[in-house]
C-alpha cells in the first residue's frame, strides 16, 4: 500500500520543481502543501498497518543490542530537520546499551515528539532525556503544552481515544499513535507513562528493563 503513495509524492516533487522553474509561485505553493498532506497520509497508512498487525498478533520485533543515547539523539536530530516551531533539547545520560527493536523504539520516540510539538502550540522547547533508575533505562519527552486532565491520563493509551472537547477542532489525529507506542513498549517488557499539569505541559516516558543486557555482558567476561 505504501508504493502508490511514494509514487504520488515523487510526481508531486517533479511538478513542484517544474512550477519553480517556470516561476509559477502559486502552483509551487499549492504543490508543497499537497506534499505535506501526502506525508500525513503516509504516516496514517503505516499506523493503520501497525494497528492491523497488533490485532492479528503479528507485530514482529527484531531484537538487537544498541546504544540507547545514540538512537534517541539520531531520532531527535532527524525529526528536528522538519520541525521549525520548536527546539529539541537533548539531555542524554543513560550511557547504556539495551536490547530491543531500535526502529520500533525510535517510532515510539517519534510519536512522543510529534505529539509534544502538536499539543504545545504556544511552547517553543521540547526536552528529551535519557537516564537509568532502579535497574531500568528511561527515555522521557517534556513539552510546555496544553497538558492532559487527570481523568484522561490512563485512557490516552487506548485505541482511538482522543480527548473530547473543542481541542479536536484544532488538533488533527486519529488516536492510534499512543496505542501503538504502548504496545511496542509493553512487548519489550517495559512501561509507558505520562505525567501532566493541565495548562503547563506533559512528560511522556518509557522505561526498559536493563537486566537482560547486563546478563549478556556478564556472560562475555
Ligand atoms: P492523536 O495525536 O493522533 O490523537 P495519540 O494516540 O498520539 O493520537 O494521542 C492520543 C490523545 O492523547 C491525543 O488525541 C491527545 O488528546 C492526547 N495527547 C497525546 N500527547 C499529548 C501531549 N503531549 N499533550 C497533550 N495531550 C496529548
Amino acid at each position: 500500500m505504501k508504493t502508490p503513495i511514494t509514487t504520488v509524492k515523487l510526481y508531486l516533487q517533479v511538478l513542484e520543481k517544474m512550477a519553480k522553474q517556470n516561476k509559477d509561485r502559486e502552483t509551487a505553493g499549492h504543490l508543497s502543501k499537497l506534499e505535506i498532506q501526502i506525508d500525513k497520509l503516509t504516516r496514517l497508512v503505516s499506523d493503520l498497518l501497525d494497528l492491523s498487525k497488533i490485532q492479528a498478533g503479528k507485530l514482529e520485533l527484531s531484537m538487537k543490542s544498541f546504544d540507547l543515547d545514540d538512537m534517541v539523539g539520531e531520532t531527535a536530530e532527524m525529526l528536528q530537520r522538519t520541525v521549525e516551531s520548536h527546539l529539541f533539547v537533548l539531555r542524554l545520560g543513560s550511557k547504556r546499551r539495551i536490547r530491543g527493536d531500535r526502529d520500533r523504539l525510535s517510532q515510539v520516540l517519534i510519536n512522543f515528539l510529534t505529539n509534544a510539538v502538536k499539543y504545545s502550540p504556544n511552547g517553543d522547547t521540547v526536552i528529551i532525556k535519557t537516564g537509568v533508575k532502579g535497574g531500568k533505562a528511561i527515555v522521557s519527552v517534556t513539552d510546555q503544552g496544553i497538558g492532559i486532565p487527570e481523568e484522561y491520563r490512563a485512557k490516552i493509551f487506548d485505541r482511538f481515544f482522543r480527548i473530547e472537547g473543542d481541542r479536536e477542532r484544532t488538533y488533527s489525529g486519529f488516536g492510534i499513535g499512543l496505542y501503538i507506542s504502548a504496545e511496542i513498549v509493553n512487548r519489550h517488557g517495559g512501561e509507558i507513562c505520562v505525567e501532566s499539569m493541565p495548562g503547563k505541559g506533559s512528560t511522556f516516558s518509557f522505561s526498559l528493563p536493563l537486566a537482560a543486557e547486563k546478563k549478556a555482558k556478564a556472560k562475555k567476561r
